[in-house]
């Protein structure tokens, strides 16, 4: 070193000593690939999730075995991933349908809510399973699209994504077809909010146009504004934004905005709730 000037001494120090340490022993964090099923109709999403280390892999709600057959095909064969599990978010034919034609060609367990077809295993409420050496899966039960609705929190060291099916959606929620605005209220504002800020959040459609247009007739605060810029401009939003966001640009996650009270009429976090969602499915 002594060639070196004592400023360029110092600076490689400073160079090497402030690096992260998470930049000095890298593991690439879990890969996760969406595969879009029935474009222009349902336009559902099916993921495969894989440990890049192990190439242990799961595939989350494969409900069209035309769309999602050729890629896992195509991953398994080449040896980019070794399927292990079919996941679902819940019992609708658009989400677990395809399990009795995928079982055919992967004769693997089903984790899934009680009333999916050929489940192996409905996993309480915040029970964990892994996947490789490092994912960590937590299954949350989150009761009211249906009653059997479970979102899967991911994580993967500083890499967390959630799973939610047709309970949470970017900018939206879904139907309230087994249950009531109590519940879907807790399954939101407590159970989704309670994940940590920087979740990435993987749902079953991609609704956000839709789900925007009606967001902008009852609130116009920055954040709502901006996801209407993103959804107007890119066709898939999936992934790109966290619960962090969703608590700012949802509007049935601000159930105690004033302007959302202002908007339904109703002062309950609950009634909010309940009116919202009247007001979205008649819109
Ligand atoms: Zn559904």
């Amino acid at each position: 070193m002594s060639f070196l000037s004592p400023l360029i001494q110092r600076t490689l120090l400073r160079s090497t000593t402030t690096r992260p340490i998470s930049s000095l022993v890298t593991s690439r964090p879990m890969h996760i690939q969406s595969i879009p099923m029935w474009e222009g109709s349902g336009n559902n999403y099916a993921y495969i999730v894989s440990d890049d280390k192990s190439k242990e892999a799961v595939v989350i709600d494969p409900a069209n075995p035309p769309e999602v057959l050729p890629v896992l095909k195509e991953q398994t064969e080449s040896g980019k991933i070794k399927l292990t599990t079919i996941i679902n978010t819940h019992h609708h034919h658009d989400h677990a349908g395809g399990n009795t034609e995928i079982l055919k060609h992967y004769p693997l367990p089903i984790v899934g809510g009680k009333d999916c077809a050929k489940v192996s295993n409905s996993p309480p409420h915040n029970s964990t399973f892994t996947i490789g050496d490092t994912i960590k899966v937590r299954a949350l039960h989150t009761p009211c699209h249906t009653q059997d609705s479970i979102c899967y929190f991911f994580e993967d060291g500083e890499d967390r994504a959630v799973f939610t099916g047709d309970t949470l959606f970017i900018g939206g929620c879904g139907r309230f077809f087994e249950g009531t605005a109590e519940e879907m209220h807790k399954a939101l504002n407590e159970t989704l909010a309670s994940l940590p800020d920087d979740t990435k959040v993987y749902p079953g459609h991609e609704y956000t146009k839709g789900n925007v247009k009606f967001g902008v007739t009852v609130s116009q605060n920055a954040a709502i504004k901006k996801l209407q810029d993103f959804a107007n401009s890119n066709k898939e939003t999936q992934g790109k934004f966290t619960i962090g966001d969703e608590k700012a640009h949802n509007v049935f996650m601000r159930v105690d905005d004033p302007e959302m009270q202002k908007a339904t009429g109703k002062n309950d976090p609950i009634g909010v709730m309940a009116k919202l969602r009247e007001m979205k499915n008649a819109s």
